[in-house]
């Protein structure tokens, strides 16, 4: 096991649809093991493949009850709203409101390939949505009203230049 660099905001493999998972092996065991002792190091409450540059659609969690990972999710219900100060791991240190449906059913395998089903809501569903998201290729970001929107990118693209003004 081994923790790994995240990714940030600007790295394209945070804008990239990720590939389904295929292959079933020792690689992919690892893969999740890794993907747990980064999220644990960060520490954050789930973290997609993506985020470690790993262009696969799998997404490991704990929100405080256990380690869990999904391989190959699909949202297939929600329902609700419930709004959240959302952060990210690879939009560090910050935070907005971001208003999302509360409840969500996420359907996927394991890592024996064996059909699992997450059920969630608040912060479980909350984080189930992002880390889908990021097999999608979107940030948190997305989920912001348009000047909202316009503010963060244009001050991450300004971070990401290291033209930021510091004081
Ligand atoms: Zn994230």
């Amino acid at each position: 096991m081994a923790v790994f660099p995240i990714r940030v905001f600007g790295d394209p493999v945070l804008r990239t649809v990720a590939d389904p998972v295929t292959e079933f092996d020792d690689a992919l065991a690892r893969l999740i093991a890794d993907l747990l002792e980064t999220m644990y190091d960060a520490p954050g409450v789930g973290l997609a493949a993506p985020q470690i540059g790993v262009s696969k659609r799998l997404l490991v969690y704990d929100i405080g009850e256990g380690p869990g990972h999904v391989i190959n999710p699909e949202v297939v219900e929600t329902s609700g709203k419930w709004e959240f100060d959302e952060g990210c791991l690879s939009v560090p240190e910050r935070f907005w409101p971001i208003e999302r449906p509360d409840f969500v059913r996420v359907e996927g395998v394991d890592l024996a390939g064996e059909p699992i089903t997450v059920t969630g809501d608040e912060l479980l569903g909350r984080m189930l949505q992002h880390e889908v998201d990021h097999l999608n290729g979107k940030l948190l970001i997305e989920q912001l009203d348009e000047q909202l929107k316009k503010e963060a990118l244009r001050e991450l693209r300004e971070e990401a230049l290291g033209i930021a003004q510091r004081d």
